[in-house]
């Protein structure tokens, strides 16, 4: 760096200030050359590297770079290996390095309230303390190679429904000890560069303006040291955001928000010390960036794309095992379903990954030393289509009628997990379904290998001798599938979430996604197993759950107390014949808590490898502030006294030791944090989480500050700049304005694949009007959608009117495609 950044800041003129706080393009960040800045790309994650060259977007629809597409973060999550973590994260940086990528954007981090968000392939987990540790260990891994991270999507962002405009309502508790602990141990442990806010609002404003969230607590709270930056597109009211801590918006705002900036400190109303703290903040990560990235830098694809397979291999779940699995090499093997050979290994969206290569289960499994002797192949469905394929699926059960083993590959096709809208339902296609129930009528020893990024039902499940959980297993998928069928590897991968046996079973359920303007969080703090253990639901597979080709027990807890400390111990043995990896989780609950809490709370970890008869110490240490509550009065973390229960277990369904701790703490709980538990006993009782009731009705209002939403009412009317696309094609123009969007969207989409035109559908139907220059690369300024306001609202025209809607026709016509 030629100047300190101070001298650099005394430089810049308002103008310039203003101009820094926004992208240049779509992917990269403005230079001021002569005040020697130097700009910035940032692209894509989180499981590999989209980096755009050519056309740009922001949902995976044009051709990025090749880069090698690791296992999505929801399959990853399952290796629950954070040594593992760090060493994808060096791999992403050195393909970011190799292309001058300053910031990957990723990994994500928002919590699975349910099964349906579609877009639960890119995060971890249901549980914050295993979603938070993973982002940690990403983070540092990229960034101790000199390339910076964005933490996503700060906050509370857990579907794709309405994801640009609806509201999440959320009480205090749920929003501390489930949505934002994943963000807090992620910013603390990994310190990533920056943290990427939520397209969504969370408890009344846009977490792109949201001050608790983007100042009281990333930055004052927690000690963020980086900058924060919009989702793209996620700027609502440019100057209320930087006033609440946002530093950066992306992509470009085409010049307006850099003059409202202007304009609102020449006229007293933000402060300039606030505008340079947003661009020095910017600053300091832009000039690490380009120091690092001074040297020319390359990786060897050959070596990543073996990470790949190590890292599939380690967070591939095996579900289910009569004993039929690892399969014995030779006989006759028939591999169905379509997926073997055309892998589901990715979802869509922004974090569509352009792979070095794709390796298929089919030749893997051919390939195979030890493999079958015979392999039979037949597609069994089209991976297209929801119903079965007659032909395709009589020559399927033929083939497993001639075989010893049936091995299926089944799962959910590409077009229903995707960035941009939720699954309906838990079902995988009846095609999938229907191909496992015929080939077990015909053979009795079946595996099921499943590729989807989220919870499935099975209704096959009795019928099936094994299942193994491949997630999306990312480009090296086959041969580390093969590996595990076959017993080359050891199973070693446990759920980072629950499978539930139905969608009435999930306590989001009631309120997923929402209504129009406001998605209420009435389970409160009961995601995941946090409910299901407290309820005692049955579930398809817990949490945690995973098997192994071996057994191992668990003996010997010791607990050593420390003033602010509890060091715990015990001895896990590899009780098998094969050498194999353990996951030991360790949960803690407060039978006796004066307030409502759940059963059992994940709060630390440890994958540990044990050869065949080998035992091994797992030691893990507890803080205090683990078993704290959040107090919704004193607004604190406070730690009650009494007895806590210390549990190991290989699940949450599993607990194999426990131990009871009497614990004592100054802390005294607030009149307020006390009367909410006795208040609403029914409302928050697990057992029946009453989403009717008065008190849940009323504690709803309170948060909401309104009465609570009428789910028959007319959405939307009078229309602002925060109605949708799909708000206002009930009307006349809306309508016509959504077919043409549409219309042009394919087409510059290059011809429209099925999983394309659906998320395209979703992204523009769900489009605020106040994006549409971002959606038209600039060409429809905010005067033309007011424009387009002011006809769906029927008001009388005025000059304005004919300018913009003059603007909007010629930025229709001049779209390219
Ligand atoms: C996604 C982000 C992504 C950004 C840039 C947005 O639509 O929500 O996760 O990083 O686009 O592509």
């Amino acid at each position: 760096m030629k100047k300190d950044l101070q001298e650099i800041m005394a430089s810049l003129s308002i103008e310039e200030k203003a101009s820094l706080c926004s992208g240049k393009d779509f992917w990269t960040l403005k230079e001021i050359a002569r005040k020697d800045i130097p700009g910035m790309t940032v692209a894509d994650g989180p499981h590999g590297l989209r980096k755009q060259q050519g056309d740009v977007d922001h949902v995976g629809l044009q051709d990025s770079v090749p880069a090698t597409c690791f296992p999505t973060a929801a399959a990853m999550a399952c290796s629950w290996d954070t040594g593992l973590m760090e060493e994808v994260g060096r791999a992403l940086a050195e393909e970011c390095r190799r292309e001058k990528v300053g910031v990957i954007l990723g990994p994500g981090v928002n919590i699975k309230r349910s099964p349906l968000c579609g877009r639960n392939f890119e995060y971890f987990s249901e549980d914050p303390v295993q979603g938070g540790k993973m982002a940690a260990a990403l983070i540092r891994g990229v960034q101790s190679c000199g390339v910076g991270t964005s933490l996503k999507h700060f906050a509370v962002n857990n579907q794709e429904r309405r994801r640009m405009v609806v509201n999440a309502v959320v009480d205090p508790r749920a929003l501390r000890e489930v949505y934002l602990t994943g963000f807090e141990i992620a910013v603390k442990e990994g310190k990533p560069d920056t943290v990427m806010c939520a397209y969504n609002r969370l408890n009344g404003s846009f977490c792109s303006e949201n001050r608790e969230l983007l100042t009281a607590i990333l930055k004052e709270e927690w000690g963020f040291t980086g900058f924060t930056v919009t989702d793209w597109g996620a700027s609502n009211d440019r100057v209320e955001g930087l006033r609440a801590g946002m530093d950066l918006e992306m992509p470009a705002s085409g010049r307006r928000n850099e003059r409202l900036i202007v304009e609102a400190v020449q006229k007293g109303e933000l402060e300039e010390r606030v505008l340079d703290e947003a661009v020095e903040r910017v600053l300091r990560i832009v000039f690490q960036k380009a120091a690092s990235l001074k040297d020319e830098s390359t990786f060897t694809p050959e070596l990543h794309h073996e990470l790949a397979r190590r890292t599939e291999t380690e967070s591939a779940v095996l579900l289910k095992n009569d004993g039929i699995l690892p399969l014995k090499s030779g006989g006759t093997v028939a591999v169905l379903g379509a997926f073997a050979e055309a892998p589901r290994y990715q979802g869509s969206g922004s974090s569509l990954i352009n792979p070095t290569r794709l390796d298929n289960a089919l030749a893997a499994l051919r390939d195979l030393t030890g493999g079958p002797a015979e392999l039979l192949y037949a597609p069994g469905y089209d991976p297209r289509r929801e119903e079965s394929d007659g032909k395709l699926l009589k020559e399927a059960v033929a083939a497993a009628a001639k075989a010893d083993t049936v091995i299926v590959f089944a799962g959910l096709p590409e077009v229903s997990e995707s960035e941009g809208f939720d699954r309906a339902h838990l079902s995988m296609p009846e095609a999938h379904n229907t191909l496992i129930e015929k080939a077990a009528e015909v053979n009795a020893n079946i595996v099921v290998v499943l590729s989807n990024g989220a919870p499935v039902t099975m209704p096959w499940l009795p019928r099936v001798r094994g299942v193994l959980e491949s997630y999306l297993g990312g480009q090296a998928w086959g041969p580390a599938v093969a590996d595990l069928l076959y017993g080359t590897a050891n199973p070693c991968g446990k759920l980072a979430e629950t499978f539930p046996l139905s969608l009435q079973d999930v306590p989001a359920s009631p309120n997923f996604p929402g209504g129009h303007d406001d998605v209420l969080y009435t389970e409160s703090i009961y995601v995941g197993y946090r409910y299901y253990e407290a309820a005692e639901r049955e579930v398809l597979f817990p949490f945690g759950h995973g098997l192994s080709y071996t057994h191992f027990d668990y003996s010997d807890l010791r607990i050593e107390k420390q003033a602010e400390a509890l060091n715990i111990s015990l001895t896990v043995t590899n009780s098998g014949e094969r050498d194999g990896k353990e996951i030991v989780q360790l949960y803690t609950s407060h039978p006796t808590s004066a307030l409502f809490r759940p059963a059992k709370e994940l709060k630390r970890f440890a994958k540990i490898a044990l050869k065949a008869g080998e035992s091994g110490r797992v030691e893990l240490s507890l803080e205090k502030k683990d078993l704290a509550v959040w107090d919704i009065g004193d607004r604190k973390w406070k730690v009650e006294s009494g007895t806590y229960a210390i549990m190991a277990g290989s699940s949450a369904a599993d607990i194999r030791l426990r131990e009871d701790v009497p614990i004592q703490s100054d802390d005294i709980l607030s009149a307020p944090a006390l009367a909410q538990s006795e208040k609403a006993p029914g409302y928050f009782s697990p057992a029946a989480l009453d989403f009717g009731s008065s008190s849940c009705r009323r504690e709803f209002r309170v948060l909401l500050g309104r009465p609570l939403p009428d789910r028959q009412a007319d959405p939307g009317r009078p229309f602002h700049r925060n109605s949708t696309i799909e708000d206002i094609s009930g009307t006349g123009v809306g309508k016509l304005f959504y077919k043409t969007a549409m219309f042009l969207g394919k087409k510059q989409a290059g011809g429209c694949e099925e999983k394309t035109a659906a998320m395209m559908d979703a992204m523009i139907k769900e489009m605020p009007l106040r994006n549409l220059g971002m959606m038209s690369g600039g060409s429809i300024g905010i005067e033309a959608a007011d424009s387009l306001l002011l006809m769906v609202n029927n008001r009388f025209p005025r000059p304005a009117f004919f300018k913009g809607a003059g603007g909007l026709i010629k930025a229709l016509l001049s779209r390219k495609g």
